[in-house]
């Protein structure tokens, strides 16, 4: 070990690397891979976009903003908000502009998490929500979904991981790396046990606009969950601007603020070229991004019925663009899996576990990748896997 180790924070020291990078990194090493790896959307964002921020910049708009972010902004996004849900924001103090949901799922987690506090996360899940527990001081309770139960967060197993300790619920429907949606009846009843138990909401929907079937529920909408939830959303997944880092925040006046203090010291705004470029997506980014979404819904098909096809159970995502298949038939575990169809045919797909326990015995292919890279990637995996099946 390192001389060095000592001066590392143990909790930081004790956080394993992204599972998710390990086979991003791997299969950047390799030539002519195809990776159906990591959730970027392969679209490049959409050409109104850009231009705004170009013309922004032009006009000269290369300061810092408010910490809360841009007023104009703000507004674009309560008005979204509410037409999308019907729940209203107050620019002026309910919304707060992050750099991209990861710093808003790191703000709202520091802002209420003292250390000891119990978090429950639904498992699997994505991969930031434990760490960054973790490195808020808090203790993540992975809460089991299954296959059998299409990967549904029920009341009852919330209720059950309940104790004196627990503070928060983080929720993200529709779901990474599972694509479920978590049904009308399930989450009305999960408010009624987070209510019952005087629990916080936080809830990561970031894939709220990529639905298929079914219909996404925004939790903050339902009865007395307004103030109870912590929501967080952005555009890096519907508009396809991974690369912009840009998102938000919407919640009680009480929390915007909590967080708005360590967003203010840690990060100051985010960056004014993006928040422009937001405004313009969220004022007519809407049919461009029901454009992409048609077309991952397509993928979507194929993608599943393909992963059935060649014997491995798949269950029907209704949103996001990741298929969750049971690898389990074929013998191995998710990483031999992942591990050995890298190795063998250039296809790069993402162990389940590295979502969490109970993403054991599968893996994440990401659909956000062209038809043609899609069609070869499912040949190749069909051949790997017909040879384990025999
Ligand atoms: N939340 C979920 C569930 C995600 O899948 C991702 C990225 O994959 C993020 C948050 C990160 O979002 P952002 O790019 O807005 O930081």
């Amino acid at each position: 070990m390192s001389q060095w180790q000592k001066y590392i924070n143990p909790t930081v020291r004790d956080i394993p690397p992204s599972g998710i990078r390990r086979f991003f990194n791997l299969a950047a090493e390799m030539e002519g891979v195809i990776s159906l790896g990591v959730g970027e959307p392969d679209f490049v964002t959409p050409w109104h976009i850009r231009e705004a921020c170009v013309y922004s910049l032009e006009k000269g708009y290369t300061t810092y903003t408010a910490n809360q972010g841009l007023p104009l902004l703000r507004e674009a996004v309560a008005e979204h908000l509410e037409q999308n849900y019907g729940v209203k924001y107050h620019p002026k103090d309910e919304l707060l502009v992050t750099v991209g949901v990861s710093e808003a799922l790191d703000l709202a987690l520091r802002a209420v998490v003292v250390p000891g506090d119990e978090v429950l996360v639904p498992d699997p899940c994505y991969v930031s929500y434990t760490p960054c527990t973790a490195l808020a001081g808090g203790v993540p309770v992975p809460i089991e979904t299954r296959l059998e139960e299409d990967f549904q967060l029920t009341a009852e197993r919330v209720e059950k991981a309940i104790t004196p300790k627990t503070k928060a619920l983080l929720l993200c429907y529709p779901n990474n790396p599972t694509g479920a949606i978590l049904s009308k009846k399930n989450i009305e009843e999960i408010t009624e046990v987070v209510k019952h138990h005087d629990l916080i909401v936080i809830s990561d929907e970031i894939y709220d606009q990529l639905t298929y079937r079914g219909k996404h529920t925004c939790i903050a909408s339902l009865p007395g969950m307004r103030d109870r939830t912590i929501l967080l959303n952005g555009f890096s997944k519907a508009y396809a601007m991974t690369g912009w880092r840009v998102g938000y925040a919407a919640a009680n006046p009480v929390f915007i603020e909590a967080m708005n203090k360590i967003h203010q010291y840690t990060m100051l705004c985010a960056p004014i070229t993006a928040q422009m470029a937001a405004v313009e997506a969220l004022k007519n980014g809407r049919e461009k991004m029901q454009n992409m979404v048609q077309q991952y819904n397509r993928r979507r098909i194929m993608v599943v019925n393909a992963l059935n096809e060649m014997g491995l159970p798949c269950f029907e995502p209704g949103g996001a663009f990741y298929a969750f298949p049971d690898i389990r038939p074929t013998g191995l575990t998710s990483e031999e899996f992942a591990e050995e169809l890298l190795m063998e045919t250039k296809v790069a797909v993402v162990p389940g576990n590295a979502f969490g326990k109970s993403g054991e015995g599968f893996v994440r292919c990401s659909y956000a990748t062209s038809l043609e890279d899609l069609t070869e990637a499912l040949k190749r995996m069909s051949r790997f896997v017909k040879k384990r099946l025999g």
